[in-house]
């Protein structure tokens, strides 16, 4: 399977949870999904703000998380503002990680409470936050994609010619 990110078509990207590469380390493999959360140049972008709470929340989420805690390596945001990228152990596929992806959005968009590590000692930009707006961010995404997955927000469209 070609991974690569360059000769994606970002005109005809969806919504969805695609492999951006896997990368194999030592004996190991990890697997970069794109967890894209907007249509690419066709779609209004997240606010860094929400795009900062949903960095915090998520990482609280899967770190804790029993099964998947051990296998998360990274969770960070998309410097285009259309998405978040995650990094697992494992070789793994887009269908492999959408029930958790699912549950972790889930879980964001019924968060309630103090934002975790939202604190001047814990974060370089602990006021840049918003939680309102990230629950309605989640929970459309949930219902809009992550709770209707076709194979094309699971497999990347590719240029031609
Ligand atoms: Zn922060």
């Amino acid at each position: 399977m070609d991974v690569t990110s360059f000769g994606i078509d970002h005109d005809r990207l969806l919504r969805g949870i695609y492999v951006s590469r896997k990368d194999t380390v030592g004996n190991g493999m990890l697997t970069t999904f794109d967890i894209r959360m907007k249509e690419p140049n066709r779609e209004m972008v997240m606010d860094t703000s929400v795009m900062h709470t949903i960095e915090h929340l998520m990482a609280t989420f899967l770190r804790a998380h029993p099964q998947w805690a051990e296998k998360t390596i990274y969770v960070g945001p998309m410097g285009c503002r259309t998405g978040m990228y995650v990094i697992f152990k494992g070789d793994l596929e887009s269908a492999d990680v959408a029930e958790i992806l699912k549950d972790c959005y889930q879980y964001m968009a019924d968060f309630e409470g103090e934002i975790p590590a939202a604190k001047s000692a814990m974060c370089g930009n602990y006021l840049d936050h918003n939680l309102a707006i990230t629950k309605i961010e989640c929970k459309k995404f949930v219902e809009e994609v992550l709770s209707c997955l076709k194979a094309e927000n699971m497999e990347y469209p590719r240029q031609t010619g």
